[in-house]
């Protein structure tokens, strides 16, 4: 059989847009995936709704990957969220910018980038083999020969790149199957750990549902470890759960409790929410005592659930250890501040995070320390690329992670198509 020049393998956001890169470069080239369908977990991103990238400048764009941000300077600089955004546009694709720089398509539907890729993947001359999982990688010598599959035998290439994703969700089609076959090239795997994904918490009021259902808009949650470091603080809309909390914010902090939690299994971290993110600590203890001198009769918990979530003002009341069934006039002081602080800094322990199967996305993967960051080729064996969430790289969400597998793959394809070119021009001559 004829080698292909570019073997790409997965076809999600990286693979798709890896296999264009290759075609438009000149590379006769495969995108081989095992499920019956492209772009699967980009379908389901951003609620359906395909947050295809995110338009916030550069700099500011890179401080959302804390997974090897700095390893994805060159690709970001190479096709960037802009060219994410011209791309599609040139597609025909309308795409809008919401709130936090998140850009989706006008149509709010995640079948529409999803075809609009297929259809260039199409357009471009790329081969399509569906339903064939990859079983292996071939090399001779340090220099990657090809592909083996299930259905379909051996395929030769000049150029393979990996593109199979992660493990969260492994109902999409990601799980984990390239991690082992680079291993065996030499490459390290850093241990998957699962990140934008809800934490979770023991603590009885959680346990109970007491505060289940419960969110709070725009909201900041730090977490500390048992010295009372401060590993993040990050900022967002959070929700109760019956098994911790979730959200937005939530799942920005996953990354440092699963990054505390690798370290030191057994770290005691906890979460201080802001109850009431709109107010100062002093704007809050300065309320309460003129609700003191203007409302005397009323009881505490009262005046507090104006300013709260009844059941938050609840549980807040029971942490400070204040009587909320006493009148206004009758409260302390000191006690009034008590609860102004437990309001502002309301204390949840986290025991970790959901699993990796139920994460958004997923941590470790492919050591970026064997990828050169300007090629993301192998710097173990020739000829083998790599792109998307496959790598040790991974950020929060809001468009990040697929700008990540865009711009790693458009890359990854590019170079793989000089390389294979390049190595086909010296066979022939
Ligand atoms: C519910 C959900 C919501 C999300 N929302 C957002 C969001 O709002 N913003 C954001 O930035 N990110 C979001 N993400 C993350 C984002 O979707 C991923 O980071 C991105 O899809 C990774 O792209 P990828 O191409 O590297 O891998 P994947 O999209 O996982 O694609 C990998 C492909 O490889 C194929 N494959 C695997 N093994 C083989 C094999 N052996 N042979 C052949 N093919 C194989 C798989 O079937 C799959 O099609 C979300 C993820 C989920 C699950």
């Amino acid at each position: 059989m004829k080698p292909y020049d570019v073997i790409v393998v997965g076809g999600g956001p990286a693979g798709l847009m890896a296999s264009i890169a290759a075609a438009v470069a000149g590379a006769n080239t495969l995108l081989v995936e095992k499920g019956n369908r492209l772009g699967r977990k980009l379908g389901i991103s951003g609620g359906g709704r395909c947050n295809v990238t995110n338009a916030k400048p550069l700099p500011e764009l890179m401080q959302n990957i804390p997974g090897n941000g700095r390893f994805l300077h060159s690709a970001l600089h190479r096709f960037s969220n802009e060219d994410v955004r011209a791309f599609f546009e040139g597609l025909g694709i309308r795409l809008k910018e919401e709130d936090r720089g998140r850009v989706f398509p006008v149509t709010d539907k995640a079948s529409t980038v999803v075809q609009a890729l297929i259809d260039k993947v199409v357009d471009t001359g790329v081969e399509i083999w569906e339903d064939t999982p990859v079983t292996g990688l071939m090399a001779q010598e340090h220099c990657i020969t090809g592909v083996t599959t299930r259905h379909r035998g051996a395929i030769p290439a000049r150029a393979v790149v990996i593109a199979t994703g992660g493990c969260s969700v492994p109902k999409t089609g990601s799980t984990g199957d390239a991690y082992p076959w680079a291993r065996k090239l030499g490459h390290t795997i850093v241990e998957p750990y699962p990140t934008a994904v809800p934490l979770t918490s023991d603590a009885p009021f959680i346990r109970s549902g007491a505060l289940q259902g419960l969110s709070l808009r725009n909201t900041s949650v730090s977490i500390m470890d048992e010295r009372r470091k401060r590993l993040t603080t990050e900022y967002g809309d959070l929700l109760f759960t019956h098994f911790g909390l979730s959200g937005p914010v939530a799942l920005r902090c996953s990354h440092y409790v699963s990054t505390a939690l690798r370290k030191n299994p057994d770290a005691k971290l906890t979460a201080v929410v802001d109850g009431l993110p709109d107010l100062s600590l002093e704007a809050l203890q300065q309320t309460l005592r003129q609700r003191k001198q203007t409302e005397p009769l009323r009881h505490l918990r009262n005046v507090l659930s104006d300013l709260l979530p009844d059941r938050l003002a609840h549980q807040v009341l029971d942490r400070s250890d204040v009587r909320g069934d006493a009148p206004m006039s009758e409260t302390a002081n000191a006690a009034l501040e008590t609860v102004a602080k437990t309001t502002k800094a309301f204390i949840v322990p986290i025991t970790g995070t959901l699993p990796l199967a139920q994460a958004t996305v997923t941590g470790g993967g492919i050591s970026v320390k064997e990828i050169d960051p300007r090629t993301m080729a192998s710097k173990l064996c020739h000829g083998l690329y790599f792109c998307g969430e496959v790598m040790d790289v991974h950020a929060h969400t809001g468009g990040y992670n697929i700008t990540v597998a865009f711009s790693t793959g458009h890359l990854a394809g590019t170079s793989a198509a000089e390389y294979a070119l390049a190595e086909a021009s010296v066979t022939r001559a």
